[in-house]
Formats: C-alpha cells, sequence, structure tokens
C-alpha cells in the first residue's frame, strides 16, 4: 500500500531524511520509533507530499506520490492533483489540528463535500456514523474547545476516515495529551488496526506498539536502522543504536 524508496530530504544543509526504505502492507500497522529529530515527522509529511523529497520516491496504492511517470520522465503533479492525493491520505496531528470554529461535525463534513463533492446530507450521515464508531455519539453540535483533548483527538481521527483514506498516518497522537486521556485515543486506534486499516503510527508508546504493530521500524539519523515484527525489535534487537535507544524508553 505504501512503498517509499531511497527518500533523501534536506533542509538547506542539514538532511533529515539519509535513504529511507519502507514498504507497509494493506492491512497493516507499522510504528516507527526514534529518537527526537531522527527524521520521523518529516518522513510522515513526504509520504501525503507536505514535503517534496529531494531524491528516492514514494508511491501508494500504486499512484506516485506528488509525480507522474511518463516513459522514464518523471512530471511534477500539479497543485490540484496533490490535493486529490492528499485526500486518499488521512494525517492525524500531535496537537489535534481541529477547525476551531466548525462544530464536532462541521469539521468531519467539510472536506468530504469539498474535496470529494460528497453530497453534504451523505457526509452529514458518515459523519454520525464515525463519531460514534470514535465514542463521541451525541458530540455532534459541540465546539472543539468544549472536549477534552482525548476527545478533539478522537474527533480528528474521525475526521481522517471521513475522507475513507488508504492510509492513516499518526504523528504522535498522544504526546499532547495527558496520561489518563492516552488510553481512549489508543483504544480507538486499536480498534482501526483490527479492522484492517493501513496505519503508520509514530508514538513513544512502546506498549502500544508490541501489541497493535505488525512492524516496528526504528529510525535513527535520518535512516531505518532495523525494522521487524514487535517481537524481534523490542525484545531483541540486532543494532545498538536500537538498544540504546529502548533502554531509554522501556
Ligand atoms: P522527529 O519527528 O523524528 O523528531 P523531524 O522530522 O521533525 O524529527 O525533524 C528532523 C530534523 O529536521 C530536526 O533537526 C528538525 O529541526 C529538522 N526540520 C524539520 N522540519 C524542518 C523545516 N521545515 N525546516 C528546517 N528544518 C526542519
Ligand atoms: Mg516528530
Amino acid at each position: 500500500m505504501v512503498d517509499v524508496r531511497g527518500v533523501h530530504k534536506g533542509f538547506g544543509p542539514l538532511e533529515v531524511l539519509r535513504g529511507v526504505d519502507l514498504r507497509v502492507r494493506a492491512g497493516e500497522v507499522t510504528v516507527v520509533l526514534g529518537p527526537s529529530g531522527s527524521g520521523k515527522s518529516t518522513l510522515l509529511r513526504t509520504i501525503n507530499h507536505l514535503e517534496k523529497v529531494d531524491r528516492g520516491w514514494i508511491s501508494v496504492d500504486g499512484e506516485l506520490i506528488g509525480y507522474r511517470r511518463s516513459g522514464d520522465k518523471l512530471y511534477e503533479l500539479k497543485e490540484k492533483e496533490v490535493l486529490r492525493q492528499r485526500t486518499r491520505i488521512g494525517f492525524v496531528f500531535q496537537d489535534f489540528n481541529l477547525f476551531p470554529h466548525l462544530t464536532v461535525e462541521e469539521n468531519l463534513v467539510e472536506a468530504p463535500v469539498s474535496a470529494l463533492r460528497r453530497p453534504r446530507k451523505e457526509a452529514r450521515e458518515t459523519a454520525r456514523r464515525l463519531l460514534e464508531r470514535v465514542g463521541l455519539a451525541g458530540r455532534a453540535g459541540t465546539y472543539p474547545r468544549q472536549l477534552s483533548g482525548g476527545q478533539q483527538q478522537r474527533v480528528a481521527i474521525a475526521r481522517a476516515l471521513a475522507l475513507e483514506p488508504k492510509v492513516l498516518l499518526f504523528d504522535e497522537p498522544t504526546s499532547a495529551l495527558d496520561p489518563e486521556l492516552v488510553g481512549e485515543v489508543l483504544d480507538v486506534i486499536k480498534d482501526l488496526a483490527r479492522s484492517g486499516t493501513t496505519m503508520i503510527v509514530v508514538t513513544h508508546e512502546i506498549g502500544f506498539a508490541r501489541e497493535v504493530a505488525d512492524t516496528v521500524v526504528f529510525m535513527d539519523g535520518g535512516v531505518v536502522v532495523e525494522q521487524g515484527p514487535p517481537s524481534a525489535v523490542l525484545d531483541n534487537p540486532r543494532q545498538e543504536r536500537t538498544r540504546a535507544f529502548l533502554s531509554k524508553v522501556l
């Protein structure tokens, strides 16, 4: 579903991604671990083309992200086509990023109506169904500020699902939450995992990784240092850098 090949990305002289390879099969959950500054957020942002890669390529569901191939040449897609690609790649941010001036329901209805041209009535019905799924039935008319952080993040997940994404990307979805609210958000993500949603989750929640991940990826210094099933990467890491990191977070 997601194929990342030899991706390089720098900001000025700073090389942040230095040849990242990653493959995520449909229906699988990949958890990305790594120290702060190792390039995890940048990797997620290149997958939905919030950042352009310098070298390498990324495809999602067989479609090259940001480019069109013609013969052996690559052409940059127009902004409109990039936006179309982006609508099918859900992104859940650390700080929720809900529209503060819109109700919960409007947060879920806005993009399907404007980007996917769904009839408003249908988008509303989908919104209600998704809110129920994340345990927020009855909150449709509420504004984000009236909700707890955990509830806001569940709305953000429902909003991402409203676009029927091929893959959901989570960037430290529980890092901004008070500890007692982390569980309710992880439970929603676990439920999605069980229903076969393809996901890439950047998180420091090792317990979650152990329980839910099909693959754990450890990144450091802009490369994938080690990847494999949780039992291998978390319990028997082969690389010294992975061991050093785990000894600090476990
Ligand atoms: P992580 O999510 O693993 O903590 P990031 O991908 O956010 O790492 O950042 C990796 C490095 O890239 C950091 O040193 C960060 O300061 C730098 N960086 C990220 N985005 C930008 C940007 N837009 N401009 C300049 N530097 C950036
Ligand atoms: Mg980050």
